[in-house]
């Protein structure tokens, strides 16, 4: 069981950032040798991320064990450096199956089984059981939100119960900026601090997100009002760099300010780098999820993180109504197809594959991405107009991605895909074996029901073996477990596709080799 715990909470508004500033002191403290665990907490009755639209809460980020997490889980990992697995988040739909799966068990027996003390005693017992010396507790929405307050009653009894000196609640909030009178307005900020007090819980510290920096007057006034120490109340103004706050945080001394309110002993300083200047080359996503680029979050960050300016998302749909795909893909460097499911926007996608493969533009397709590859080699190169993938297709005569066999069987949708790592074999002579440093095995992470049909169209493909001749026509199979891992070709700069998610591995300072090897395909052809 840890032994101190942060719990960061939101207020005023969502998407202000707050798993940004609790993955960003998770690395400061990690770096100040603290042995930090996270567990983000979603008030949603969903029991994983899985079934969710992008478009509403973002990509779904997909771990080593297979589970399909928060996109907060993968700020976690790109920030801290380690991977999570799905005990780092911790979703209503869990807390509350796990009750009453208790309750049918009889081991409640007797008892009226109440949100107080059985709920909460649940989450207890799940952050009680966590790893780790320090554990950082996101609670995700906003404070007042009625799906929050059971996991905000759990903390506040757990707080009592082992000690409030152990505990240190940073609460994040927005403060808008009012042109018309030209001040910054505390007021909402002032409002969720009184929410969370009504909860009985006393924020330690208050981080303030603003637009632009914020006058020292409204921080002086924030400390009164919500009764936080002025030194605690700390102002992060928005960046155009996200990277940048674990060293802002630094800089407030947010790192020393937390050891002595847990009575911590810090050792070994912030060693972070990351990328400040960018290569202004241009690449487009071409998507189906639109309202926010939180919908491709991992791709459009390893990509940044190889110090490339971020991917800009082109409309898949428009795409296939246009008759000159050259019309949204013109200007573009390179272009990135990202994973997806259903058939909206599919014809689209493939357009913008057959100009790349044209006109000798990098391509990454990326699990749907790859599929699409596939399929578009298959109607223009080999000839088979009509070849498809059974998802979008289940007539075709040409089923060259077809639904893997065991998920023929499955009925639930929630968590029953080719889910999490698992182990490929990189085919030598390939451009994926260069990418991956000549190594010829490694785990990639999987989120798919969907595969390459190898075996009734093999003739077509290419598997290279140590000493053959890369023939120049042909779909080369660049990596293999028990299904088409990767493919590539060979007369074209960048042509490649795989069938697993490596935007999920990235982390800051270590972009995933094949975003690193996209972004140098594209520096070279524009040499
Ligand atoms: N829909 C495809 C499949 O299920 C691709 C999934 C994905 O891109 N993550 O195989």
């Amino acid at each position: 069981m840890p032994k101190k715990f942060i719990v960061v909470t939101g207020g005023v508004l969502s998407g202000i950032g707050k798993g940004i500033v609790a993955a960003s002191i998770s690395r400061l403290l990690i770096d100040c040798g603290i042995d930090v665990n996270v567990l983000k907490i979603d008030p949603y009755l969903n029991m994983d991320a899985g079934t969710m639209n992008p478009n509403q809460h973002g990509e779904v980020f997909v771990t080593d064990d297979g589970y399909e997490a928060d996109l907060d889980l993968g700020h976690y990992e790109r920030f801290t450096g380690k991977n999570m697995s799905r005990k780092n988040n911790l979703t209503a739909g869990q807390v509350y199956y796990s009750v009453i799966t208790k309750e049918r068990k009889g081991e409640y027996l007797g008892s009226t089984v109440q949100v107080v003390p059985h709920v909460t005693e649940e989450i207890k017992e799940r952050i009680r059981s966590m790893e780790g010396e320090l554990l950082v507790i996101e609670i995700g929405g906003t404070v007042g939100d009625i799906e929050g307050e059971v996991f905000l009653e759990a903390v506040r009894e757990l707080s009592l119960e082992l000690g409030q000196s152990n505990f240190l609640f940073i609460h994040t909030t927005f403060v808008p900026y009012l042109r018309t009178t030209n001040e910054f307005k505390t007021k909402p900020t002032q409002q969720s601090v009184q929410l969370l007090r009504r909860i009985g819980i006393h924020p330690n510290m208050i981080v303030v997100r603003t637009e632009s920096p914020i006058d020292p007057a409204s921080l002086d006034k924030l400390s009164l009002f919500a009764g936080v120490p002025r030194n605690m109340v700390i102002n992060l103004y928005d960046t155009n760099n996200v990277y940048e706050i674990p060293e802002v945080l630094k800089e407030y001394d947010v790192h020393q300010k937390i050891a002595r309110f847990l009575n911590m002993e810090l050792s070994g300083k912030l060693n972070w780098s990351y990328p400040k200047v960018f290569k202004p080359i241009k690449i487009a996503l071409v998507g189906k999820y639109l309202g926010t680029d939180d919908a491709y979050k991992s791709i459009i960050e390893s990509i940044f993180l190889c110090g490339a300016e971020k991917p800009r998302v082109i409309d898949s749909e428009l795409l296939e109504e246009s008759s000159d795909p050259e019309e949204f893909l013109r200007g573009f460097d390179g272009i990135i197809i990202p994973g997806g499911f259903g058939k909206r926007g599919i014809e689209g996608k493939i357009k913008a594959i057959t100009y790349a493969r044209e006109k000798n533009i990098p391509i990454l397709g990326i699990c749907l991405g790859m599929q699409l590859m596939v399929i578009e080699y298959f109607r223009n190169v080999v000839g088979f107009e009509k070849a498809n993938s059974t998802e979008f297709d289940p007539d075709t005569p040409y089923p060259v991605i077809d639904i893997m066999e065991e998920q023929k069987k499955v009925l639930n949708l929630g968590g029953t895909m080719r889910l999490g790592s698992q182990d490929m074999r990189i085919l030598p002579n390939t451009k994926l074996w260069n990418m991956y440093g000549e190594i010829s095995e490694e785990k990639e992470r999987h989120r798919h029901r969907y595969e390459v049909n190898y075996d009734d169209f093999k003739d077509y493909f290419f598997l290279p073996s140590v000493n053959s001749e890369n023939p120049e026509s042909k779909l080369i199979v660049s990596a293999m477990s028990d299904f088409v891992e990767a493919i590539e070709l060979k007369n074209h700069p960048f042509f490649v596709g795989v069938q697993f998610h490596p935007e999920y591995k990235s982390k800051v300072g270590r972009p995933h080799p094949v975003f690193t090897a996209l972004v140098k395909a594209i520096e070279e052809k524009l040499k």
